[in-house]
């Protein structure tokens, strides 16, 4: 996947955004003026992080060095400035190994057991439950401590960054949500929501929250703007 996915458009768009598109293979100055423009941050989910970011090799896909250092800026200035973030499957690998953590590169080796590389076929079926911390602001959204999730990573997190928090983990005690408690909205999940937004209010909810807070960062922008 060499592109944003159209599902992450439609999601934001259901939600009442107005999806933005950034280009990864820009350099840091375009990075930094893009996200003068914009009022919330949503990584979208694809290959994964080059080893010269994580210090190891292991059986990579699709490998974009450049959208690596284009995310990890975007990320740092996002929490900076208290950017309202969404970062999907990828984008929690992107936000844990921006902020200190590690990842299992391949977690059919490191962690057997419960599969999370479902078949494509299945990207639109919950294929594994999630428990949800009850405190969690994600808690709060979804009305539930008991979720059902899809599932197409091979990667995960292995250890947890400083300053994360987890809020959700999977049967086989995979971190499958993670928030950053010090930040307005902050929100990282493993799991694909904008494949099930269609038939679950649940999944929109996520990019409702991610859009309302947005709307509260843009009014916060322009009164600074107009001192
Ligand atoms: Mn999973």
């Amino acid at each position: 996947m060499q592109g944003v996915a159209i599902p992450y458009i439609r999601a934001v768009e259901r939600a009442g955004g107005l999806p933005v598109l950034l280009p990864f293979e820009v350099g840091r100055e375009t990075a930094s003026a893009f996200l003068q423009t914009i009022d919330g941050l949503l990584l979208t989910g694809g290959g994964d992080i080059a080893p010269a970011f994580t210090g190891r090799e292991g059986p990579l896909r699709e490998v974009l060095p450049q959208r690596d250092a284009t995310e990890f800026l975007l990320v740092h200035r996002a929490l900076t400035h208290g950017l309202p973030l969404l970062a999907i499957c990828r984008g929690l690998q992107v936000l844990n190994v921006a902020l200190g953590g590690t990842l299992y590169l391949h977690l059919p080796q490191e962690l057997p057991g419960l599969p999370h590389d479902a078949p494509r076929e299945q990207r639109h079926q919950p294929v594994h439950p999630v428990r949800i911390a009850p405190q969690s602001h994600l808690a709060q959204l979804v009305q539930t401590q008991e979720l059902g999730v899809n599932s197409l990573h091979h990667q995960g997190i292995r250890d947890l960054a400083p300053g994360l928090q987890a809020v959700a983990w999977a049967p086989d005690g995979l971190v499958e949500a993670v928030e950053l408690p010090d930040h307005p909205f902050a929100l990282g999940l493993q799991w694909h929501p904008e494949l099930l937004v269609e038939h679950d209010p649940r999944m929109l909810r996520l990019f409702q929250a991610l859009v309302e807070h947005a709307r509260t960062f843009q009014v916060a922008r322009k009164l600074q703007e107009a001192g």
